[in-house]
C-alpha cells in the first residue's frame, strides 16, 4: 500500500464559467460596490449616476427603509430614526459604545445579551441589521449591473477590526443574503488596487483620511502576502473636522452664535463642506452665509486661509503616522509607497504634508474614495475563480508546500509553497503491486524531500480499488486549499470512480517562527536531501523491477523457461534485492541495469509469445 508517481497532468482546476462577484467598501461615511467587468475593476453607480452611497439608514413612518442620499438628507430632521456611522457601533458592547461619547444621538437599549440595540420607530434595531440594509442596497446595485445573482462578495474592514467586529460584519452580510468570500482589510485592498502585491517586496503605508476617521497602516509585502506591521490612527478625526473648523471660523467672522437656530447651523455645515471640497480644485471660493436674522454674510475664502485652519488637524494625523512607524520599527524613508485613501486626502495640503513626511509623492492615481472598493472587487473576482492562475494576486499564500508520501518515504509536492490560495492541483498516481486494492495516502507539509523531515497532516486510505496489474490503476489525487486556508484532499480511482477524502487545516498550530525554521532547514539541507532523494529513487526503481520480474515469473516462468534459467534469474533477483537494501545509489543503479541485461532473453520470449497469442485465430489482413 503505497504510492508511485505516474504522470503529471499539470494544473487541474477545471475551467468553470464566469461567476459574478463584487467588492464592497462598507464605510463609516460612504459605502461603495465595485466589480470586475471585461478585466477592469470599477465602482458601480446608482440610477442617478452616484457611486458613493452615504452610509445612512432611515426607518420611515410608513415602514419603508431609506438608505443613502435620501436618508442622509432627512437625518437632521429625524435623527432618532436615521442611523449614520453605524460602523462605529458594529460588533461593540454597550460599554465600548458609551466610551465613544456624546457624538451619537441615538437612544440605546442595553440588553443582557450585550448586543446593544438602537430604539427607532421601527422597533429596536441592531447595528448588524442596519449594516445589512446598506449591504442589501449595494448588492442589488451590483446584481442589476451584472445581470445575475452574486456568487459572493469581499467586504473590507479596517485593519484594527477585532474578531467580534469582523464576525458582526459577516453576520450583516448573511442577513443581507450574501455569501462572503472573505473579509479583506481596507489598507490591503487599497494596496491591491495599485497592484503593489505584484511588485517588489517591501514596506508600504496606507494613509486613510475619511469623513470621521483616520487610519494609518504600515504594511510589509513579503512572500506575496501583506502583513500589517502596525496600524494606528484616530477614530474621531476626519474630513468632517475640517468642515467644523471652517464653520467655526465663519461663525466668528459672521457673528453667528453657538445657540443659533439649528437650521442655520446645519446649512452652515453644508456650506462649509461644499467650500472645502471646492477648494481641493480651485484657489478661492465665494461664501454666502445666512446669519439667521435675515441678513447674509458674504466673503471669500482662499485656499491659504483654509489651509491655516486645518493644518493643526493634519499635524495630528502626521503624529499618528510617526507613532505607527515607530510601532512597526521602521523609518519613513524605508517606506516604498504611500497609498492615499479616503475623500479627505483630496485636500492638497494633506497630500503635501504626507509627501513631506515620507519624502516622496504618495500614490493617488486611483480615486481615493473608490480605491478600497476596487481592491475588494479584484480580490472578489479572484476568489470567484475568474482569473487564470498566472494572473492571480499574491494575497494569501500557502506558507509551506503540501504533498503526499510516495514510495521510499519520499514526499511528492503537489501544491508548492507560496502558491496563491485558493488553489487546486491534481496529480496522478498508480498502484505499485499487482492486485493492489487499497492505497495509503499520507498528506504532508514541508520543504524537505523525506517524509521524516516534514510535518504529517493527515493519513487516509483509498479502498475498493479493483484488482489490476501494477501500474494499471489511475489514482487522481486532488489538493484543494480554499480561501480560508482549509485543505481538502481527494483520491479517486478514475476508472471506477472509487474515492476517499480528508480535510485538514494546514497552517493550524504552526507559528511564523516554525515556518521560518522549516524553510531555513530545507535550504541548509538541500544537498543532503538531493543525495537522499536519489538513493530513495534508485531503491524504488530496484524494488519495482524486482516486483515486476517476480510477478512475470509467477505467471509464465514455468512455461517459458527451463529450470536452470529460472534459477539463474531468481539468483539475480536476490542479488539486486541485497544491493538495494544498501545505501549506495550508484551500485543500485548498475545492479538494476545488470538485471535488465540478465533477463533480456526472457523479456524477448514473453514478447514473442504475446504477439503469437494476439495473432492466433486472426487473419493477417486484420493487422494491416
Ligand atoms: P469614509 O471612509 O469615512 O466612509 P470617505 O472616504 O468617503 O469616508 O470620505 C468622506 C470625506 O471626504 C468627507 O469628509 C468629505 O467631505 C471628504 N471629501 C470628499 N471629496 C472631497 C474633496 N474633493 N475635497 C476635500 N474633501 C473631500
Ligand atoms: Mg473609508
Amino acid at each position: 500500500m503505497a504510492l508511485l508517481q505516474l504522470a503529471e497532468p499539470g494544473q487541474s482546476a477545471a475551467p468553470h464559467q464566469h461567476r459574478l462577484a463584487a467588492g464592497i467598501d462598507l464605510g463609516t461615511t460612504n459605502s461603495l460596490v465595485a466589480t470586475v467587468r471585461s478585466g477592469r475593476a470599477e465602482t458601480l453607480p446608482d440610477e442617478q449616476g452616484r457611486h458613493l452611497l452615504p452610509s445612512v439608514v432611515r426607518y420611515l413612518e410608513d415602514g419603508a427603509i431609506a438608505v443613502g442620499e435620501g436618508a442622509k438628507a432627512a437625518a437632521a430632521d429625524d435623527p432618532l430614526n436615521s442611523i449614520a456611522s453605524v460602523k462605529r457601533l458594529i460588533g461593540r458592547g454597550i460599554g465600548e459604545i458609551a466610551a465613544l461619547g456624546s457624538r451619537l444621538p441615538y437612544e440605546f437599549v442595553a440588553v443582557e445579551s450585550a448586543v446593544p440595540r438602537i430604539r427607532t420607530r421601527r422597533g429596536e434595531v441592531s447595528p448588524v441589521e442596519v449594516s445589512a440594509e446598506i449591504l442589501r442596497v449595494l448588492a442589488r446595485r451590483a446584481e442589476a449591473a451584472l445581470g445575475g445573482e452574486l456568487a459572493g462578495v469581499v467586504i473590507t474592514v479596517p485593519a484594527y477590526f477585532d474578531e467580534p467586529q469582523r464576525q458582526a460584519t459577516k453576520d450583516a452580510a448573511r442577513l443581507a443574503g450574501l455569501k462572503v468570500f472573505r473579509l479583506l482589510s481596507e489598507p490591503t485592498a487599497a494596496a491591491v488596487a495599485y497592484g503593489l502585491d505584484q511588485g517588489a517586496e517591501g514596506l508600504h503605508a496606507v494613509y486613510d483620511l475619511g469623513g470621521g476617521t483616520f487610519d494609518i497602516s504600515i504594511l510589509r509585502l513579503r512572500r506575496g502576502v501583506f502583513e500589517v506591521l502596525a496600524s494606528g490612527g484616530d477614530s474621531a478625526l476626519g474630513g468632517d473636522d475640517f468642515d467644523r473648523a471652517l464653520a467655526r471660523w465663519i461663525m466668528t467672522l459672521a457673528g453667528i452664535e453657538d445657540d443659533a437656530d439649528h437650521r442655520v447651523l446645519r446649512r452652515l455645515m453644508r456650506d462649509a463642506c461644499a467650500a472645502k471640497e471646492q477648494l481641493s480644485a480651485v484657489e478661492r471660493v465665494p461664501l454666502r452665509i445666512e446669519r439667521g436674522d435675515g441678513t447674509i454674510w458674504e466673503s471669500e475664502l482662499t485656499r491659504a486661509t483654509f489651509e491655516s485652519l486645518i493644518d493643526p488637524l493634519i499635524a495630528r494625523t502626521l503624529a499618528g503616522c510617526r507613532r505607527a512607524l515607530r510601532d512597526a520599527g521602521v523609518r519613513a524613508a524605508e517606506v516604498a509607497d504611500v497609498v492615499l485613501v479616503g475623500g479627505a486626502t483630496r485636500v492638497p495640503l494633506v497630500r503635501r504634508r504626507v509627501a513631506e513626511l515620507f519624502a516622496g509623492e504618495p500614490l493617488a492615481g486611483i480615486d481615493p474614495e473608490r480605491v478600497v472598493a476596487i481592491g475588494a472587487a479584484l480580490q472578489a473576482d479572484l476568489l470567484a475563480g475568474n482569473r487564470p492562475a498566472d494572473e492571480m494576486l499574491l494575497l494569501d499564500v500557502i506558507p509551506l508546500s503540501l504533498g503526499v508520501e510516495t514510495m521510499g518515504g519520499l514526499v511528492e509536492r503537489i501544491i508548492p509553497r507560496n502558491s496563491v490560495i485558493p488553489a487546486a492541483r491534481a496529480q496522478e498516481f498508480t498502484t505499485f503491486k499487482d492486485g493492489q486494492t487499497a492505497m495509503a495516502i499520507h498528506v504532508l507539509q514541508g520543504e524537505r524531500d523525506l517524509v521524516s523531515d516534514c510535518r504529517s497532516l493527515a493519513r487516509f486510505d483509498l479502498r475498493g480499488i479493483p484488482p489490476m496489474v501494477a501500474g494499471a490503476a489511475r489514482i487522481r489525487i486532488l489538493f484543494e486549499v480554499d480561501a480560508d486556508g482549509l485543505l481538502n484532499v481527494t483520491a479517486t480511482e478514475t476508472r471506477t470512480g472509487v474515492r476517499a477524502e480528508v480535510s485538514v487545516k494546514p497552517s493550524y498550530g504552526l507559528t511564523d517562527g516554525e515556518i521560518e525554521t522549516m524553510l531555513r532547514d530545507s535550504l541548509a539541507h538541500a544537498g543532503e536531501d538531493l543525495a537522499a532523494r536519489r538513493l530513495r529513487e534508485e531503491q524504488v526503481e530496484a524494488r519495482r523491477s524486482v516486483e515486476a520480474l517476480r510477478a512475470a515469473l509467477a505467471r509464465d516462468g514455468e512455461a517459458l523457461l527451463s529450470a536452470g534459467e529460472r534459477a539463474r534469474l531468481e539468483a539475480a533477483l536476490t542479488e539486486v534485492g541485497r544491493i538495494a537494501a544498501g545505501a549506495d545509489a550508484e551500485a543500485i543503479r548498475s545492479a538494476v541495469a545488470g538485471l535488465e541485461q540478465t533477463c533480456g532473453f526472457y523479456v524477448e520470449r514473453r514478447m514473442n509469445r504475446a504477439i503469437h497469442d494476439a495473432m492466433a485465430g486472426r487473419r493477417v489482413e486484420d493487422f494491416e
